[in-house]
């Protein structure tokens, strides 16, 4: 069921994935009233008057979804194999912030010692990656400073987002394994596409929509 008093909210991811996501935002007719990348606030009514939006970093995305703090939200695949949730659906595959997960170590490397030494923010995804493979590491969690680690002698290599590689070379690395594709996901809340299935499903239909015609 659906009346016209019922709202959605969206739960957007700050920075580059915004920049890309608003555009197709405002193709399915939900456009901020005010600038989101330029404001404090976190929430923002739009053209759409049963939709507005949040702005919040990825990792806390599925994390609102989920509990159904927000409706809807969009998120890098890299944050949702992260969080790993059984309570959201992921119906649409946006196409945009691509990106890869990868591992990555110094071009020279040095045979590691008997435990490699792995630093990142994904510790969620690369202990389920080395564990599969049979791998023993030690995985270091940092939230950034990443690309230095080896370097500086903390890890023997890591576990990071690659886009063109420039910020690995840039630090002396090469990538060596991709561990996943990513790229941006909408996500809903289970509770959410039932009671509010119609308004979710018609939101949904025209961002696939926006982003086939950005894919092409
Ligand atoms: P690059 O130097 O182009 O390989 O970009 C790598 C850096 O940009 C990494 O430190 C990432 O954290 C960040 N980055 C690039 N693309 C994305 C993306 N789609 N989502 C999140 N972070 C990204």
């Amino acid at each position: 069921m659906s009346s016209a008093t019922e709202t959605v909210i969206i739960a957007l991811t700050r920075g580059r994935i915004l920049e890309e996501t608003l555009p197709l935002l405002r193709e399915a007719g939900i456009e901020p009233l005010e600038d989101m990348r330029n404001s404090r606030k976190l929430k923002f009514a739009t053209s759409h008057e049963q939709v507005s939006l949040l702005v919040m970093r990825g990792s806390d995305v599925p994390v609102y979804v989920e509990n159904g703090a927000a409706d809807m939200g969009v998120a890098g695949k890299d944050m949702l194999l992260e969080y790993g949730g059984e309570g959201l659906y992921e119906p649409l595959d946006l196409g945009i912030a691509h990106c890869r997960l990868m591992i990555a170590a110094p071009t020279q490397a040095p045979a590691p010692g008997a435990r490699l030494r792995v630093a990142t923010k994904f510790t969620g995804i690369a202990k389920r990656w080395f564990a599969e493979q049979g791998r023993q590491v030690e995985l270091i969690k940092l939230n950034g400073a990443l690309e230095i680690a080896p370097a500086m002698g903390l890890a023997d290599a890591i576990v990071d987002i690659v886009d063109t590689g420039n910020t690995l070379r840039a630090n002396g690395l090469e990538p060596r394994e991709t561990i996943a594709e990513i790229s941006s996901r909408v996500i809903v809340n289970k509770a959410s596409m039932k009671i509010k299935s119609r308004l979710i499903r018609a939101i949904l239909e025209r961002l696939a929509a926006s982003a086939k015609r950005h894919s092409v």
